[in-house]
């Protein structure tokens, strides 16, 4: 489950840009002023964090069903005049459900970027007559390395302090990344690298790639609309074994 703590769920605003009417797709000014943000022509944000008792809720169903999940958590979340705030200070309640969910053996936590986003120029805040989509991503490759070192660093620094453990696994924000992040993440601790299209970077010296073709990936967007309900029909139609970490597939 990716996007916890991503403050993309505020910022990321685009609309529908086209409407299906019978065999045609008409263009849609979906992206237009408070258009981008009404249901159905909304698509992606704003959308709110999970809560605690989120938190104790998807523990329970995960326990009781026998699986394990890995949670990609954005380190940082990004306020609207471009500061950041860690995750744990941003979500303490949530925060510390989640690390008993690791302590507990139920979650690995995944490094899923320090912003989940651009930060430089403001890219990241919702426009007046555009989506921000693209923005939405963090590790392109026209940004300078240091830039994608930088990231890295903040943010095994912000989950490892929270967690106490190492954090070994990294989930690029939008399945966006490139050699200079593959090059940068071995040196801060990161071991497994688990996105669409991942085997396609081999060879990743120092790291393991997994493809989405074996990880079931949702967003927590998807328990925020679906309830408790939605989680408990994912993992009712689980394979024999149910579902484990990226870790475990990884090494298994
Ligand atoms: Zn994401």
């Amino acid at each position: 489950m990716d996007d916890v703590g991503a403050a993309s769920k505020q910022h990321e605003v685009y609309g529908l840009t086209r409407i299906r009417l019978g065999p045609v797709r008409l263009p849609f000014p979906g992206n237009l002023l408070v258009l981008k943000y009404l249901p159905p022509i909304k698509r992606w944000g704003p959308y709110r964090e999970l809560t605690a008792a989120d938190w104790e809720g998807v523990l329970d169903r995960i326990e009781r069903s026998g699986s394990r999940m890995t949670v990609g958590i954005t380190a940082g979340w990004v306020e609207t005049d471009g500061t950041v705030t860690p995750y744990p200070r941003k979500f303490p309640a949530a925060g510390r459900v989640v690390r008993q969910g690791v302590e507990r053996g139920l979650l690995e936590v995944a490094n899923h970027g320090y912003t989940h986003c651009v930060l430089a120029g403001g890219r990241f805040r919702p426009r007046l007559f555009s989506g921000n989509r693209a923005d939405h991503r963090e590790f392109y490759d026209w940004l300078p390395t240091a830039v994608h070192r930088e990231h890295l660093r903040r943010s095994q620094a912000i989950l490892q302090e929270f967690l106490g453990r190492a954090v070994e696994t990294f989930v690029p924000p939008g399945n966006v990344l490139s050699r200079k992040t593959l090059d940068a993440a071995p040196e801060v601790g990161i071991r497994f690298v688990s996105c669409r299209g991942a085997r396609e970077w081999a060879p990743a010296p120092g790291l393991a790639l997994l493809d989405d073709a074996r990880v079931l990936a949702f967003h927590d967007r998807d328990v925020v609309r679906g309830g408790l309900d939605w989680l408990d029909r994912l993992l009712v139609a689980a394979p024999p074994g149910r579902y484990s970490t990226v870790r475990e597939v990884a090494l298994a």
